[in-house]
């Protein structure tokens, strides 16, 4: 039987970071086995919010190398920028016939970016969406391993799809949001306040490039507070959010001391130590960083090796790519 076809991309707008590795890469690594595998680094959709391009070229080095260096192989999956497939443009245009002003507007995202670029509201901010929809059907993926955030995103592109079928006969199929079971993982900043990001309250997130020395700083400023009240409590987000870390990066059983600490505390006797804690959970995620920010390093300086894995990325993506547009040509009509 065929694999079914996934693809996922991240924009090159900064530093990647836990969240990232937790939410989405790790993902990545484990389906490159099991499924017909699309990743790509979508440099077009960063325009739209990110229209200097002085940082773009090494941004999306960085995206390959780290990407690389968490386990993705180039070899198995296509690792592509989406510049490189000019398909996606073309079948962007087509798509664009299907979406309507009214919808776009009232979608959550670009009434967000209005919201936080109001003297940048470009058409490539409104059409983001229909950009997201070619990416995904220029593969004909159905399987869309991405985050709750882009569940609206997922819906227009069915709509997409389902509308161009019903106009020009049944060429693509309809992608789905995909995750592994269980919970979605969301990493929440040090300082509790939203989520690990890319591009906000970055003293708060762990990137994967952090040097050892900033990665114990931050973790030791990370918000605690005086212990629980009574035995057996229920932890404050952000304390939380330390276990779920110590959980992704160290032993079962470091893990299992510090939540018997935290059970057995209570005021006047606090056996947890929020600062030992941090300290393990420091050097722990040192230990866990640390090959990947080497790797992505060497990688990210070996100019040969990225311009072999883009290429290689590239030609994969646009094998595929032209032969979706031929059949979206074929029912459009316009293969002369
Ligand atoms: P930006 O701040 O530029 O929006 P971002 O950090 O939100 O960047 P995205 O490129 O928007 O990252 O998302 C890439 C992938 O990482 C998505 O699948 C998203 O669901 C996942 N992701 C991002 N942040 C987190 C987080 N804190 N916890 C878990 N998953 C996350
Ligand atoms: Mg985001």
């Amino acid at each position: 039987m065929e694999k079914e076809v996934v693809l996922s991309g991240i924009r090159p707008t900064g530093f990647l970071h836990l969240g990232n590795y937790f939410g989405a890469m790790r993902n990545y690594v484990r389906m490159q086995d099991e499924f017909n595998c699309y990743f790509f680094v979508a440099n077009w959709h960063s325009l739209t919010t990110h229209p200097d391009t002085k940082e773009l070229k090494n941004s999306v080095h960085r995206v390959i190398a780290e990407n690389v260096a968490c386990g993705l192989d180039p070899d198995k999956v296509a690792l592509y920028v989406q510049s490189d497939v000019p398909e996606i443009a073309e079948l962007y245009l087509y798509l664009n016939m299907m979406a309507y002003k009214g919808e776009l507007e009232k979608t959550v995202t670009f009434k967000e970016k209005v919201r936080l670029q109001p003297d940048n509201v470009n058409a490539g901010l409104l059409t983001y969406p229909v950009l997201q929809a070619a990416d995904i059907l220029i593969h004909r993926a159905v399987k869309v391993p991405v985050g709750k955030d882009q569940e609206q995103h997922l819906e227009m592109a069915r709509n997409y799809a389902e509308r161009f079928n019903h106009r020009y006969g049944d060429v693509l199929p309809l992608p789905y949001a995909f995750n592994y079971g269980g919970e979605l993982v969301k990493i929440l900043s040090l300082d509790g306040v939203g989520k690990m990001s890319k591009s906000e309250n970055q003293m708060n997130t762990l990137y994967l490039a952090d040097e050892d020395e900033s990665i114990r700083k931050k973790i030791m400023k990370a918000k605690t507070d005086q212990g629980p009240s009574e035995p057996h409590s229920v932890k404050p987000d952000y304390i939380e959010n330390l276990f779920t870390l110590m959980k992704l990066v160290s032993t079962p059983d470091t893990v299992q001391k510090f939540e018997d600490d935290f059970n057995n505390s209570s005021t006047g006797n606090c056996i947890i130590r929020y600062g030992d804690m941090k300290k393990q959970l420091a050097e722990d995620m040192i230990r866990f960083i640390q090959p990947i920010r080497a790797k992505a390093a060497d990688i990210q300086h070996n100019h040969e090796l990225l311009q072999k894995i883009i290429r290689q990325g590239a030609d994969k993506a646009r094998a595929s790519a032209s032969e979706t547009l031929k059949l979206v040509r074929a029912a459009v009509g316009m293969d002369y």
